[in-house]
Protein backbone atom coordinates (compact mmCIF):
# COMPACT_ATOMS: atom_id res chain seq x y z
CA UNK A 1 0.00 0.00 0.00
CA UNK A 2 0.98 3.52 -1.21
CA UNK A 3 1.64 5.74 2.42
CA UNK A 4 2.07 10.02 1.32
CA UNK A 5 4.75 11.28 4.38
CA UNK A 6 3.66 14.66 4.98
CA UNK A 7 5.16 17.31 7.33
CA UNK A 8 1.93 19.08 9.37
CA UNK A 9 3.00 22.64 10.27
CA UNK A 10 -0.01 23.37 12.43
CA UNK A 11 1.49 26.56 13.03
CA UNK A 12 -0.05 29.56 15.01
CA UNK A 13 -3.48 30.61 15.74
CA UNK A 14 -6.26 28.75 14.39
CA UNK A 15 -3.62 26.78 12.67
CA UNK A 16 -3.89 23.96 14.83
CA UNK A 17 -7.76 23.57 15.39
CA UNK A 18 -8.25 23.77 10.97
CA UNK A 19 -5.55 21.74 10.01
CA UNK A 20 -7.12 18.75 12.78
CA UNK A 21 -10.13 19.02 10.55
CA UNK A 22 -7.93 18.85 6.96
CA UNK A 23 -6.18 15.58 8.22
CA UNK A 24 -9.35 13.80 9.30
CA UNK A 25 -10.42 14.18 5.50
CA UNK A 26 -7.50 12.95 4.56
CA UNK A 27 -7.84 10.05 6.60
CA UNK A 28 -11.44 9.43 5.60
CA UNK A 29 -10.52 9.89 1.68
CA UNK A 30 -8.03 7.41 2.52
CA UNK A 31 -9.89 5.11 4.60
CA UNK A 32 -12.78 5.04 1.82
CA UNK A 33 -10.35 4.49 -1.22
CA UNK A 34 -7.95 1.30 1.20
CA UNK A 35 -5.35 1.62 -1.52
CA UNK A 36 -3.03 4.22 0.17
CA UNK A 37 -2.70 5.92 3.74
CA UNK A 38 -1.10 8.70 4.79
CA UNK A 39 1.48 9.38 7.69
CA UNK A 40 0.96 12.47 9.57
CA UNK A 41 4.65 13.61 11.38
CA UNK A 42 4.40 16.72 13.29
CA UNK A 43 6.68 20.10 13.30
CA UNK A 44 6.15 22.39 16.17
CA UNK A 45 7.51 25.21 14.24
CA UNK A 46 5.93 29.28 14.33
CA UNK A 47 5.76 31.97 16.54
CA UNK A 48 6.04 29.87 19.93
CA UNK A 49 8.99 28.40 18.40
CA UNK A 50 10.02 31.97 17.54
CA UNK A 51 9.49 33.57 21.02
CA UNK A 52 11.72 30.23 22.95
CA UNK A 53 14.51 29.80 20.21
CA UNK A 54 14.64 32.83 18.54
CA UNK A 55 13.89 30.94 14.91
CA UNK A 56 10.39 30.28 13.11
CA UNK A 57 11.58 26.70 12.10
CA UNK A 58 14.46 24.32 13.20
CA UNK A 59 18.08 25.44 11.78
CA UNK A 60 17.82 22.03 9.43
CA UNK A 61 14.40 22.52 8.99
CA UNK A 62 14.68 22.32 5.18
CA UNK A 63 16.44 19.19 5.62
CA UNK A 64 14.08 17.51 7.72
CA UNK A 65 10.79 18.55 5.22
CA UNK A 66 13.00 17.39 2.17
CA UNK A 67 11.88 13.64 2.51
CA UNK A 68 8.33 14.40 2.52
CA UNK A 69 5.76 13.94 -0.16
CA UNK A 70 4.04 16.90 0.97
CA UNK A 71 3.52 19.37 3.70
CA UNK A 72 0.28 20.70 5.15
CA UNK A 73 0.49 24.40 6.94
CA UNK A 74 -1.75 25.91 8.80
CA UNK A 75 -1.20 29.11 9.74
CA UNK A 76 1.59 31.50 10.54
CA UNK A 77 1.91 34.65 12.37
CA UNK A 78 0.88 36.34 15.76
CA UNK A 79 0.76 39.36 17.58
CA UNK A 80 4.28 39.62 19.41
CA UNK A 81 6.31 38.52 16.39
CA UNK A 82 6.71 41.05 13.56
CA UNK A 83 4.83 40.23 10.31
CA UNK A 84 8.00 39.54 7.92
CA UNK A 85 9.35 37.57 10.36
CA UNK A 86 6.71 34.91 10.43
CA UNK A 87 6.57 35.00 7.23
CA UNK A 88 9.72 35.41 5.46
CA UNK A 89 11.71 33.09 8.05
CA UNK A 90 9.05 30.66 7.54
CA UNK A 91 6.56 30.39 4.67
CA UNK A 92 8.53 32.19 2.04
CA UNK A 93 12.08 30.13 2.92
CA UNK A 94 10.26 27.49 2.20
CA UNK A 95 8.15 28.34 -0.64
CA UNK A 96 11.42 29.09 -2.56
CA UNK A 97 13.99 26.34 -1.30
CA UNK A 98 11.51 23.62 -2.74
CA UNK A 99 11.40 25.75 -5.78
CA UNK A 100 7.53 26.03 -5.23
CA UNK A 101 7.20 28.07 -8.08
CA UNK A 102 3.35 27.56 -8.49
CA UNK A 103 1.00 29.23 -6.45
CA UNK A 104 -2.77 27.99 -7.87
CA UNK A 105 -5.65 29.31 -5.69
CA UNK A 106 -9.16 28.47 -7.06
CA UNK A 107 -11.75 31.38 -7.01
CA UNK A 108 -15.20 28.86 -7.53
CA UNK A 109 -18.59 30.15 -6.03
CA UNK A 110 -19.82 27.31 -4.59
CA UNK A 111 -23.46 26.89 -4.47
CA UNK A 112 -24.87 27.96 -0.90
CA UNK A 113 -21.75 30.36 -0.76
CA UNK A 114 -22.53 33.82 0.14
CA UNK A 115 -21.07 36.24 -2.38
CA UNK A 116 -21.88 40.10 -1.95
CA UNK A 117 -22.22 40.79 -6.10
CA UNK A 118 -25.74 40.85 -7.07
CA UNK A 119 -26.46 39.90 -10.90
CA UNK A 120 -24.10 36.91 -10.71
CA UNK A 121 -24.65 33.66 -11.26
CA UNK A 122 -23.06 30.54 -9.21
CA UNK A 123 -21.21 29.28 -12.49
CA UNK A 124 -19.91 33.08 -13.49
CA UNK A 125 -17.33 32.83 -10.90
CA UNK A 126 -14.95 29.76 -11.78
CA UNK A 127 -11.59 31.09 -11.81
CA UNK A 128 -7.73 29.11 -11.22
CA UNK A 129 -5.63 31.93 -10.45
CA UNK A 130 -1.54 30.65 -11.07
CA UNK A 131 0.29 33.11 -9.34
CA UNK A 132 3.96 32.91 -9.51
CA UNK A 133 5.53 32.65 -6.21
CA UNK A 134 9.38 32.10 -6.42
CA UNK A 135 10.25 35.84 -7.56
CA UNK A 136 8.77 39.07 -9.11
CA UNK A 137 8.00 41.92 -6.34
CA UNK A 138 8.42 39.69 -3.15
CA UNK A 139 12.13 38.75 -4.03
CA UNK A 140 13.68 40.12 -1.28
CA UNK A 141 16.03 42.34 -3.05
CA UNK A 142 16.26 45.79 -1.95
CA UNK A 143 17.89 48.41 -0.44
CA UNK A 144 17.12 51.18 2.34
CA UNK A 145 19.70 54.21 1.99
CA UNK A 146 21.09 56.63 4.05
CA UNK A 147 18.61 55.07 6.81
CA UNK A 148 17.14 57.64 9.27
CA UNK A 149 18.52 60.15 7.80
CA UNK A 150 16.46 63.19 6.19
CA UNK A 151 17.24 62.25 2.90
CA UNK A 152 17.14 58.35 2.91
CA UNK A 153 15.99 56.09 0.28
CA UNK A 154 14.35 52.65 -0.04
CA UNK A 155 14.05 50.45 -3.26
CA UNK A 156 12.21 47.32 -3.45
CA UNK A 157 12.95 45.43 -6.69
CA UNK A 158 11.19 43.71 -8.71
CA UNK A 159 12.83 40.32 -10.10
CA UNK A 160 11.64 38.69 -12.97
CA UNK A 161 14.10 36.52 -14.68
CA UNK A 162 13.72 34.53 -18.17
CA UNK A 163 13.53 31.37 -16.38
CA UNK A 164 11.06 32.29 -13.87
CA UNK A 165 8.84 34.33 -15.69
CA UNK A 166 8.48 31.12 -18.75
CA UNK A 167 7.58 28.73 -16.64
CA UNK A 168 5.28 29.77 -14.78
CA UNK A 169 3.22 31.31 -17.89
CA UNK A 170 4.10 27.73 -19.66
CA UNK A 171 2.66 26.08 -16.36
CA UNK A 172 -0.70 28.07 -17.17
CA UNK A 173 -0.96 28.11 -20.65
CA UNK A 174 -0.45 24.03 -19.82
CA UNK A 175 -3.10 23.78 -17.41
CA UNK A 176 -5.53 25.72 -19.84
CA UNK A 177 -4.69 23.70 -22.41
CA UNK A 178 -6.10 20.55 -20.19
CA UNK A 179 -8.77 22.02 -19.10
CA UNK A 180 -10.01 23.12 -22.40
CA UNK A 181 -10.24 27.09 -20.61
CA UNK A 182 -9.16 30.17 -21.91
CA UNK A 183 -5.92 31.74 -19.93
CA UNK A 184 -5.53 35.60 -19.10
CA UNK A 185 -2.43 37.58 -17.95
CA UNK A 186 -2.67 40.61 -15.48
CA UNK A 187 0.29 42.66 -15.68
CA UNK A 188 0.81 46.29 -15.42
CA UNK A 189 3.45 47.14 -18.81
CA UNK A 190 2.14 50.99 -18.89
CA UNK A 191 3.40 51.63 -15.30
CA UNK A 192 6.08 49.25 -14.35
CA UNK A 193 8.18 49.63 -18.20
CA UNK A 194 10.87 46.77 -17.44
CA UNK A 195 9.43 44.26 -15.34
CA UNK A 196 6.00 44.08 -17.03
CA UNK A 197 6.77 44.99 -20.75
CA UNK A 198 9.15 41.84 -20.27
CA UNK A 199 6.36 39.62 -18.53
CA UNK A 200 3.81 40.79 -21.58
CA UNK A 201 6.44 39.83 -24.29
CA UNK A 202 6.90 36.26 -22.37
CA UNK A 203 3.65 35.78 -22.52
CA UNK A 204 3.29 36.77 -26.27
CA UNK A 205 5.92 34.21 -26.81
CA UNK A 206 4.99 31.32 -24.90
CA UNK A 207 1.47 32.04 -26.32
CA UNK A 208 2.60 30.64 -29.90
CA UNK A 209 3.08 27.10 -28.48
CA UNK A 210 -0.24 27.26 -27.89
CA UNK A 211 -2.98 28.58 -30.64
CA UNK A 212 -5.51 26.39 -28.92
CA UNK A 213 -5.49 28.58 -25.91
CA UNK A 214 -7.92 31.37 -26.15
CA UNK A 215 -6.15 34.34 -24.06
CA UNK A 216 -6.79 37.64 -23.02
CA UNK A 217 -4.90 40.16 -21.40
CA UNK A 218 -6.10 42.97 -18.59
CA UNK A 219 -4.14 45.97 -16.57
CA UNK A 220 -3.58 44.60 -13.31
CA UNK A 221 -6.24 47.52 -12.23
CA UNK A 222 -8.73 46.92 -15.03
CA UNK A 223 -8.83 43.71 -13.65
CA UNK A 224 -9.30 44.37 -10.27
CA UNK A 225 -12.69 45.98 -11.46
CA UNK A 226 -13.84 43.59 -13.98
CA UNK A 227 -13.44 41.04 -11.64
CA UNK A 228 -16.34 42.50 -9.65
CA UNK A 229 -18.02 44.01 -12.47
CA UNK A 230 -17.91 40.84 -14.68
CA UNK A 231 -16.22 37.97 -13.18
CA UNK A 232 -17.20 35.57 -15.91
CA UNK A 233 -14.63 36.67 -18.22
CA UNK A 234 -11.83 35.39 -16.50
CA UNK A 235 -10.88 31.48 -16.26
CA UNK A 236 -7.88 30.40 -15.80
CA UNK A 237 -5.42 33.48 -14.81
CA UNK A 238 -1.68 34.01 -14.57
CA UNK A 239 -0.13 36.32 -12.92
CA UNK A 240 3.12 37.43 -10.85
CA UNK A 241 3.67 37.55 -6.94
CA UNK A 242 2.07 40.66 -5.99
CA UNK A 243 -0.49 40.82 -8.65
CA UNK A 244 -1.42 37.36 -7.53
CA UNK A 245 -1.60 38.03 -3.34
CA UNK A 246 -3.46 40.75 -3.90
CA UNK A 247 -6.29 39.61 -6.33
CA UNK A 248 -6.82 36.68 -5.07
CA UNK A 249 -8.39 38.36 -1.91
CA UNK A 250 -10.32 39.94 -4.04
CA UNK A 251 -11.29 36.48 -5.38
CA UNK A 252 -11.72 35.40 -1.39
CA UNK A 253 -13.71 38.41 -0.85
CA UNK A 254 -16.55 37.34 -4.10
CA UNK A 255 -16.13 33.46 -3.71
CA UNK A 256 -17.67 32.92 -0.08
CA UNK A 257 -14.67 34.78 2.22
CA UNK A 258 -11.77 34.30 3.38
CA UNK A 259 -13.07 31.07 5.16
CA UNK A 260 -13.18 29.24 1.79
CA UNK A 261 -10.20 29.97 0.30
CA UNK A 262 -7.30 27.38 -0.27
CA UNK A 263 -4.27 27.77 -1.84
CA UNK A 264 -1.16 25.40 -3.09
CA UNK A 265 2.47 25.82 -3.27
CA UNK A 266 3.73 23.31 -6.28
CA UNK A 267 6.74 22.31 -6.72
CA UNK A 268 5.66 20.78 -10.37
CA UNK A 269 8.97 18.83 -11.01
CA UNK A 270 8.14 16.67 -8.02
CA UNK A 271 12.14 17.58 -6.85
CA UNK A 272 10.88 18.85 -3.62
CA UNK A 273 7.50 18.15 -1.18
CA UNK A 274 4.76 21.02 -2.70
CA UNK A 275 2.83 22.48 0.00
CA UNK A 276 -0.73 23.14 0.83
CA UNK A 277 -2.52 25.94 2.80
CA UNK A 278 -5.30 27.65 3.86
CA UNK A 279 -4.99 31.44 2.59
CA UNK A 280 -6.41 33.04 5.63
CA UNK A 281 -3.42 33.59 8.69
CA UNK A 282 -3.56 32.50 12.30
CA UNK A 283 -6.71 34.70 12.86
CA UNK A 284 -5.77 35.79 16.51
CA UNK A 285 -8.93 37.33 17.30
CA UNK A 286 -10.62 34.13 17.14
CA UNK A 287 -7.74 31.47 18.27
CA UNK A 288 -8.58 29.16 20.75
CA UNK A 289 -12.36 29.61 20.20
CA UNK A 290 -12.67 26.46 18.24
CA UNK A 291 -14.84 28.52 16.06
CA UNK A 292 -12.17 28.87 13.09
CA UNK A 293 -13.61 28.13 10.12
CA UNK A 294 -11.94 24.53 8.46
CA UNK A 295 -12.95 24.61 4.81
CA UNK A 296 -10.25 26.90 3.63
CA UNK A 297 -8.07 24.05 4.93
CA UNK A 298 -10.03 21.45 3.96
CA UNK A 299 -10.11 22.64 0.10
CA UNK A 300 -6.38 22.71 0.42
CA UNK A 301 -6.19 19.19 1.36
CA UNK A 302 -8.41 18.49 -1.61
CA UNK A 303 -5.57 20.60 -3.47
CA UNK A 304 -2.91 17.84 -1.88
CA UNK A 305 -4.98 14.76 -3.37
CA UNK A 306 -5.55 16.06 -6.59
CA UNK A 307 -1.52 16.76 -6.88
CA UNK A 308 -1.16 12.87 -5.53
CA UNK A 309 -3.17 12.15 -8.44
CA UNK A 310 -6.51 11.44 -6.71
CA UNK A 311 -8.74 13.97 -8.63
CA UNK A 312 -11.55 12.22 -8.06
CA UNK A 313 -11.18 12.57 -4.31
CA UNK A 314 -10.35 16.08 -4.41
CA UNK A 315 -13.37 16.66 -6.64
CA UNK A 316 -15.80 14.65 -4.17
CA UNK A 317 -14.20 16.30 -0.98
CA UNK A 318 -14.89 20.16 -2.91
CA UNK A 319 -18.27 18.26 -3.62
CA UNK A 320 -18.71 17.74 0.45
CA UNK A 321 -17.90 21.25 0.67
CA UNK A 322 -20.66 22.80 -1.65
CA UNK A 323 -23.30 20.52 -0.06
CA UNK A 324 -22.46 21.43 3.79
CA UNK A 325 -22.84 24.71 2.39
CA UNK A 326 -25.97 24.31 0.82
CA UNK A 327 -27.34 22.33 3.73
CA UNK A 328 -26.77 25.50 5.96
CA UNK A 329 -26.51 23.93 9.41
CA UNK A 330 -22.98 22.81 10.61
CA UNK A 331 -21.19 26.15 9.64
CA UNK A 332 -19.36 28.12 11.82
CA UNK A 333 -19.72 31.65 13.43
CA UNK A 334 -17.91 33.64 10.24
CA UNK A 335 -20.68 31.42 8.40
CA UNK A 336 -23.18 32.95 10.40
CA UNK A 337 -23.57 29.53 11.83
CA UNK A 338 -23.32 28.24 15.39
CA UNK A 339 -21.21 25.27 14.93
CA UNK A 340 -17.74 24.34 16.24
CA UNK A 341 -14.63 23.95 14.08
CA UNK A 342 -14.69 19.98 14.43
CA UNK A 343 -18.56 19.63 14.01
CA UNK A 344 -17.60 21.02 10.54
CA UNK A 345 -15.13 18.46 10.33
CA UNK A 346 -17.38 15.74 11.32
CA UNK A 347 -19.77 17.13 9.05
CA UNK A 348 -17.51 17.04 5.85
CA UNK A 349 -15.96 13.37 6.84
CA UNK A 350 -19.65 12.31 6.60
CA UNK A 351 -20.67 13.43 3.67
CA UNK A 352 -17.76 12.37 1.95
CA UNK A 353 -18.35 8.72 3.59
CA UNK A 354 -22.22 9.51 1.76
CA UNK A 355 -21.01 10.39 -1.77
CA UNK A 356 -21.48 8.38 -4.72
P1 LIG B 1 -1.94 37.18 8.17
O1 LIG B 1 -1.06 38.36 8.44
O2 LIG B 1 -1.34 35.88 8.57
O3 LIG B 1 -2.53 37.19 6.81
P2 LIG B 1 -4.18 38.53 9.25
O4 LIG B 1 -4.39 38.86 10.68
O5 LIG B 1 -3.87 39.57 8.28
O6 LIG B 1 -3.15 37.34 9.19
P3 LIG B 1 -6.23 36.61 9.08
O7 LIG B 1 -5.55 35.87 10.15
O8 LIG B 1 -6.50 35.90 7.82
O9 LIG B 1 -5.49 37.89 8.68
O10 LIG B 1 -7.59 37.18 9.68
C1 LIG B 1 -8.29 38.27 9.16
C2 LIG B 1 -9.70 38.25 9.73
O11 LIG B 1 -10.44 37.17 9.15
C3 LIG B 1 -9.72 38.03 11.22
O12 LIG B 1 -10.68 38.86 11.80
C4 LIG B 1 -10.11 36.60 11.41
O13 LIG B 1 -10.86 36.40 12.55
C5 LIG B 1 -10.89 36.27 10.14
N1 LIG B 1 -10.58 34.90 9.70
C6 LIG B 1 -9.51 34.51 8.99
N2 LIG B 1 -9.52 33.19 8.76
C7 LIG B 1 -10.63 32.72 9.36
C8 LIG B 1 -11.20 31.42 9.50
N3 LIG B 1 -10.62 30.32 8.98
N4 LIG B 1 -12.34 31.30 10.17
C9 LIG B 1 -12.95 32.39 10.70
N5 LIG B 1 -12.46 33.63 10.61
C10 LIG B 1 -11.31 33.81 9.95
MG1 LIG C 1 -3.06 39.27 6.21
Amino acid sequence: MKTYNIAVIAGDGIGPEVIDEGIKVLKKVAELDGGFAFDFTYFPWGCEYYTQTGRMMAEDGIEQLKKFDAIYLGAVGFPGVPDHISLWDLLLIIRKSFDQYVNIRPVTLLDGAHCPLQNVERKDIDMLFIRENTEGEYSGAGDWLFKGQEHEVVLQNGVFSRKGTERIIRYAFETAKKQGRSLTSISKANALNYSMVFWDQVFEEVSADYPEVKTASYLVDAAAMLMITDPKRFEVVVTSNLFGDILTDVGAAIAGGIGLAAGANINPEGTFPSMFEPVHGSAPDIAGRGIGNPLATIWSASQMLDHFGYEAYGKKVVDAIEQLLVEDEVLTPDMKGSASTSEVGDRIADIIGNLQ
